[in-house]
């Protein structure tokens, strides 16, 4: 795959990029090596200021760094200043929070292990990979950055092909704030290439958000290698609506939950499970929303809903709601591509599903919804709970019992009652089962790259 801007709403090639070779590839290795060695040795004042810093940068740069974004993966443009501005605020969070999370932990009574004091004191690895997607290519990769390097770590960063220019502006960053040159460095290579930077014996622990088979092949090298990995994988996360619910709330959620970032989010609601006592009434709101949008130029401010980034996924989606159709779904609204030039899909709804449709188990990235009727709770359950996946869910419901039930039956890394699954600096994120393992965001996200060391005294 060619390192290149790619506009999606056109399909031109904007701008292509000379890949990194091994020697290239290994200088940087050797900035990010010699910037652990500097880095370690400074406090979490010094890097919160330069956190801070960089949060600033990124402030003043919003409305560049948007213009980037839409061009290189077609977000609608507010969208990509909104996530921009999100990561200034995660940079601050953990410039603020760092310390207190990685503060030595006591043992309240050190005599029962026979000493006069024991604690854990948390420590940074050194260079952390991090192969990242291009779906927020910049909010992806803050949120390991920045705790990683207020832990004392440094970085090299492998982003998805399509969004060069979103990692060179992340190469830079962080220098410019103030940390030490080379603390964060993107490598411009193909993904044949990620393996030999995690065999690396400088690197030593690597990151990946992205697809399944991307995530099974970087953590079994790192496993191979005995290296620790975090993983954040893909997801079909189940929307349940209750008859307790707000169907008008629960079926705007609905929409905003499928079609945010043009579909294409791990942790957007991509199967909506509704009660049949209501089912009716909700399928009637969602479909109407649907219908609504609007589909077309990202940088206009009109847009709700702009291409989805590559043609391969345009197609991969066409045939999951191709194959769905050909079995017998109902369409109640889009189902198409959008002719013309760019990689645009119809904001589609689809019900009427059977466990022979590729869409029930497979993830569809982009704007296409599937709807589910169900008539208890437990039937509900099933269908939330058979796909491979585990990153959210979200659950509509105003009784309490039913709350409880899915809280603790769903098979998924988080819950959202009433709402829609958003990632928030203060709450820990991440998957089980297909959808990964280890947590980034809140204090478990900058002790995943940490060593724990235990420390006894007699
Ligand atoms: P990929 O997983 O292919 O890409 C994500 C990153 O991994 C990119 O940097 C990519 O590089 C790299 N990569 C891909 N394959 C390998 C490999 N074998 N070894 C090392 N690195 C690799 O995502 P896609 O762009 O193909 O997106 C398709 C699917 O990925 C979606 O349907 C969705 O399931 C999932 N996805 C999930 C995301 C999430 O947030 N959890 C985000 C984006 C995608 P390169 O670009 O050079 O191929």
């Amino acid at each position: 795959m060619a390192i290149a801007t790619i506009n999606p709403a056109t399909g031109e090639t904007v701008k292509e990029f000379t890949p990194h070779d091994a020697a290239e590839t290994d200088r940087r290795i050797g900035e990010a090596q010699a910037a652990f060695e500097a880095l370690h040795h400074t406090t979490f004042a010094e890097r919160a200021a330069w956190m801070r810093a960089a949060a600033d940068l990124v402030e003043a740069d919003a409305d560049e760094l948007a213009r980037i974004l839409t061009l290189e993966m077609g977000k609608p443009l507010a969208q990509a200043k909104a996530e921009a501005l999100k990561c200034a605020k995660n940079m601050r969070f953990y410039a603020e929070h760092a310390e207190g999370f990685l503060a030595d932990e006591p043992l309240a009574d050190p005599s029962s292990v026979g000493a006069s004091r024991a604690y854990a004191r948390y420590q940074p690895l050194g260079v952390v990979l991090a192969v990242m997607p291009w779906n927020y290519p910049l909010w992806q990769v803050i949120r390991f950055a920045a705790p990683a390097l207020m832990a004392g770590n440094t970085g090299v960063l492998k982003h998805a092909s399509n969004v060069p220019q979103a990692a060179l502006y992340l190469d830079t960053v962080f220098e410019r704030g103030g940390f030490p040159v080379g603390s964060f460095r993107a490598l411009l290579i193909g993904s044949r290439e990620v393996e030999a930077v995690i065999r690396d014996p400088r690197v030593k622990a690597v990151t990946l958000t992205g697809s399944e088979p991307a995530g099974r092949s970087v953590a079994s090298i790192a496993g191979a290698e005995i290296k620790k990995s975090v993983m954040e994988l893909g997801g079909s996360d189940p929307f349940i609506v209750m008859p307790s619910a707000d169907l008008e709330a629960a079926a705007a959620k609905a929409v905003t939950a499928r079609v945010q970032n043009n579909g294409q989010s791990c942790i957007a609601a991509k199967r909506f499970l509704v009660h049949s006592e209501v089912y009716d009434a909700f399928a009637a709101l969602f479909a109407e929303k649907m219908r609504a949008l609007v589909v077309g130029d990202p940088t206009d401010a009109a847009t709700d809903v702009g291409p989805v980034a590559t043609a391969s996924g345009r197609d991969d989606l066409a045939e999951l709601v191709d194959d769905a159709i050909a079995k017998g779904a109902t369409v109640l609204a889009g189902g198409k591509a959008v002719e013309g030039p760019g990689w645009f899909y119809e904001p589609t709804l689809l019900t009427d599903l059977s466990d022979d449709m590729r869409i029930v188990l497979e993830e569809t990235f982009g704007p296409v919804a599937s709807l589910y009727r169900f008539e208890s709770r437990e039937e509900a359950l099933r269908i939330a709970n058979q796909t491979t996946f585990g990153l959210s869910s979200a659950v509509w419901t105003t009784d309490a019992a039913d709350e409880e039930y899915f809280v603790r039956e769903l098979e998924a890394g988080a819950v959202f009652i009433n709402g829609m699954t958003i990632s928030y600096p203060e709450l820990p994120f991440g998957g089980i089962k297909a959808s990964g393992f280890g947590r980034e965001l809140a204090a478990e996200g900058i002790r995943e790259f940490c060593n724990v060391k235990t420390v006894w005294k007699g």
